[in-house]
C-alpha cells in the first residue's frame, strides 16, 4: 500500500508519545494496611502495562499496533486518547504536550482523537436510541446548533458508514454485531475527528463481516484524510490496512517497520513467530501454532529479553542483558541480540 501523508516533512507528528509508561497498582488489602500503620512498607505488586514506548504516528498514515492479548497495547491506545493518563513520559499532540494545552486546544485535541471500541455492544448505552447516541456527542460539545441541524448530521453519519438513516430510531440490541460496529464509527465520526485510534475493531465480529468493516475504514480514510493507530493482536488483519507496524511485547516496542518490510522480511523472533501463524501461500505447507508458551506476567516480567522463555534462538547474554530497541534501516528499529544495528 502506498503512503500518502497529507502532511510536509516539517510537520510534527500528529501524535508522538516518548518514553510513554503505564503502571497499575491495586488498594493495599487489610494486612497490608497493618503492616503500614506499624511503619512497615508492605510490598504491593506493580504491573507495569506500558514500558518506556517512543512512538509517532504522521498526520494520513496508518500505524498497526500488534501484540497479543495482555501486551499492553490497548492501554497504550487509551493513552493516545487521553482517556488513561500515562504513569511516565510525555503525550504530544501535533508537537504540543497535552500536558500544557489550553482549555480550548485541549477540547480540539478531545475531538480530533476518537476511539473505536473492540466490542461495540458495550461501547452503545443499551438505554438510548441511535439518534440519541449519535447526538450526544453534539450536544456536549456544542457542535450543532438546533433540532434540525443534529437530525441532519445524525442523518449523514448513519448514511457515511452505509446504514440507513431511519435507524436512528431503534436499539443497539436491534442491530447485528457488524452495523453495532458500524455505529460506533458514526458516533466516532460526528464530531470530525482526525485520527481513530481502532481497538480490535473487529475482533468481536464474523468473519464473513470483517472483511466490510475494514473496507468501510479504507474508505474512510481515502475520504477524510483520517489517521489511524490500528490495533490488533492478528498481524494478518494489519497487514490490508497498515502502511508501518508496530509490534509490541509485554509493555515494550520490540519491532517497528514500514508494512511491507516487517512482512518480507521480520527482524525480532517475535515478528517471525506472529506472521509464522498467518496462513499464507509461502507457509502453506506448515502446521500452524500459537506462539510458544504464554505471555510471562507484566507483575513479574522474566530478567533480560522479555521474550527469552519463549525465544527459539535464546542464549545466556538474552537471560541476562535486555536488549535495546536500535535502528537496523531506514525507518526500522527493533530490541534483539541478533539484529545488526545501522549506524
Ligand atoms: Fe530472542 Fe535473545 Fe533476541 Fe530476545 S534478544 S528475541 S531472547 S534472540
Amino acid at each position: 500500500m502506498s503512503i500518502d501523508l497529507h502532511t510536509t516533512p516539517s510537520s510534527p507528528p500528529i501524535i508522538e508519545l516518548e518514553q510513554i509508561g503505564r503502571v497499575f497498582t491495586r488498594s493495599p488489602v487489610a494486612a497490608e494496611r497493618l503492616l503500614s500503620l506499624f511503619g512497615r512498607d508492605p510490598e504491593i505488586p506493580v504491573l507495569r502495562a506500558v514500558r518506556a514506548v517512543d512512538l509517532s504516528v504522521q498526520r494520513g498514515e496508518v500505524l498497526g499496533l500488534v501484540g497479543e492479548s495482555g501486551c499492553g497495547k490497548s492501554t497504550l491506545g487509551r493513552i493516545v486518547t487521553g482517556i488513561l493518563p500515562a504513569s511516565s513520559g510525555k503525550l504530544s499532540y501535533e508537537g504540543q504536550d497535552v500536558q500544557t494545552l489550553t482549555a480550548q486546544e485541549k477540547k480540539r485535541y478531545t475531538l480530533s482523537v476518537q476511539m473505536i471500541f473492540q466490542d461495540p455492544y458495550a461501547s452503545l448505552n443499551p438505554r438510548q436510541k441511535v439518534g440519541d447516541i449519535l447526538a450526544e456527542p453534539l450536544k456536549v460539545h456544542g457542535l450543532a446548533k438546533g433540532r434540525s441541524q443534529i437530525k441532519e448530521r445524525v442523518r449523514d453519519a448513519l448514511l457515511e458508514v452505509g446504514l440507513d438513516p431511519a435507524y436512528a430510531d431503534r436499539y443497539p440490541h436491534q442491530f447485528s454485531g457488524g452495523q453495532r460496529q458500524r455505529i460506533g464509527i458514526a458516533r466516532a465520526l460526528i464530531v470530525e475527528p482526525d485520527f481513530l485510534v481502532c481497538d480490535e475493531p473487529i475482533a468481536a465480529l464474523d468473519v464473513s463481516i470483517q472483511a466490510q468493516v475494514i473496507n468501510l475504514f479504507l474508505e474512510l480514510r481515502t475520504r477524510r484524510a483520517l489517521t489511524y493507530l490500528f490495533i490488533s493482536h492478528d498481524l494478518s488483519v494489519v497487514r490490508h490496512i497498515a502502511d508501518r507496524v508496530a509490534i509490541m511485547y509485554l509493555g515494550e516496542i520490540v519491532e517497528l517497520a514500514p508494512a511491507a518490510d516487517l512482512f518480507a522480511s521480520p527482524a525480532h523472533p517475535y515478528t517471525q513467530t506472529l506472521l509464522d501463524q498467518i496462513p499464507s501461500v509461502r507457509n502453506r505447507k506448515r502446521k500452524f501454532h500459537a506462539v510458544k508458551g504464554e505471555l510471562p506476567s507484566p507483575l513479574s516480567p522474566p530478567s533480560g529479553c522479555a521474550f527469552h522463555p519463549r525465544c527459539p534462538h535464546a542464549t545466556e547474554r538474552c537471560r541476562n542483558e535486555a536488549p535495546s530497541l536500535v535502528s537496523i534501516a531506514p525507518g526500522r528499529t527493533a530490541s534483539c541480540h541478533l539484529v545488526k544495528e545501522s549506524k
